[in-house]
């Protein structure tokens, strides 16, 4: 499959998430043009605020490295994430511990974003916490902006208009 159609289903996963009530963010692991993992956010369905897409993701491609009998180390070496809002500064360090060098997403997240809107943990000097990894930004931002500010609306349906219009995007 090529890049175009895996960023599509980064998009469905993320639109799942926001059909379930959920920040819509989704996201897919590739290795050796294989999906090994995926995720959407599930923080509201778990109750547990660190069950951002990417983690979700992780666990799975964990999974997936212990049924293929894989070295993980060697997989998320190789392992490129495709998800539609940067990652935040929790999910940008997990990326790190992981080692995976690159990631594809959509739009800023001026909230929270660990790849430089609020921290640069993706390529900062940090000893001790994994590698820094390479981001590419900016594809299909407007399609993971506009599912954001659905989500923003419905969240919050007194927010004053100027501020739901804000093209910011956050999880
Ligand atoms: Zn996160």
């Amino acid at each position: 499959m090529e890049a175009t159609g895996r960023r599509g289903e980064t998009a469905a996963e993320a639109k799942e998430a926001l059909e379930n009530g959920e920040v819509p963010v989704g996201c897919l692991m590739v290795y050796n043009n294989e999906v090994i993992g995926k995720g959407k956010n599930e923080v509201n369905e778990t109750k547990n605020a660190t069950r951002h897409a990417e983690m979700v993701a992780i666990d799975q491609a964990i999974d997936w490295c212990h049924k293929q009998k894989k070295r993980m180390e060697e997989v998320f070496l190789h392992t490129v994430l495709y998800v539609t809002v940067e990652p935040c500064i929790m999910c940008a360090a997990a990326l790190r511990m992981m080692k995976i060098p690159l990631v594809v997403y959509g739009c800023q997240n001026e909230r929270f974003g660990g790849c430089g809107s609020v921290l640069n943990i993706s390529s900062d000097t940090l000893t001790d916490t994994g590698e820094p990894f390479q981001c590419i930004a900016g594809y299909r931002s407007e399609e993971a902006v506009e599912m954001l500010k659905i989500f923003y609306r419905q969240e919050n349906p007194n927010a004053p208009k100027s501020k739901v219009r804000k093209k910011e995007c956050s999880k």
